[in-house]
């Protein structure tokens, strides 16, 4: 039971107390608020167009290697940046979303920008207001599912 409210950040309701929805949703329209604040921040930082930084060292790093298999090689794959088909001994990374490129490709794109080329699948990095400008993404999304469920559950 204790780690429900702890969860939504608000007090139990007392014995015979309602709950007040109206102050909730007002609570939750002022936090909309300053998510719009946030966003006009990030734009000043990273330019306005969701241009991210690269991808972080460590998670470079920890991407999968492998080279490529004579079996691979005869599927006849192309490398989505590079345009050329996956050759036997090629290095290739994989990334998390499963996308495959050569390292040659990969690894420079990384360096400049975050994110899978072909599904903008995120990888770590290494800037903290960025990261944290995620955090602030994925509590906005909640919190706009809170409202949503909140308005069904008011006028639905
Ligand atoms: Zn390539
Ligand atoms: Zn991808």
């Amino acid at each position: 039971m204790a780690s429900y409210f702890d969860e939504h950040d608000c007090q139990p309701l007392e014995d015979g107390q309602t709950p007040n929805h109206a102050l909730h949703l007002a609570r939750l329209l002022l936090d909309s608020g300053l998510a719009a604040e946030w966003d006009m921040e990030y734009n000043r930082f990273f330019g306005g167009e969701g241009r991210a930084p690269p991808a972080s060292k460590k998670a470079v790093a920890e991407l999968e290697t492998k080279l490529v298999s004579p079996t691979i090689a005869a599927l006849g794959k192309k490398c989505p940046i590079c345009l050329l088909e996956f050759d036997e001994e090629d290095e290739v990374k994989i990334m998390p979303c499963g996308h495959q490129f050569h390292s040659g490709c990969i690894l420079p794109w990384l360096s400049k920008v975050n994110s899978c080329p072909m599904c903008r699948y995120e990888l770590p990095t290494d800037d903290p207001q960025y990261e944290e400008f995620k955090k602030h993404q994925a509590r906005a999304k909640q919190r706009e599912f809170e409202l949503n469920s909140l308005h069904d559950s008011m006028f639905g």
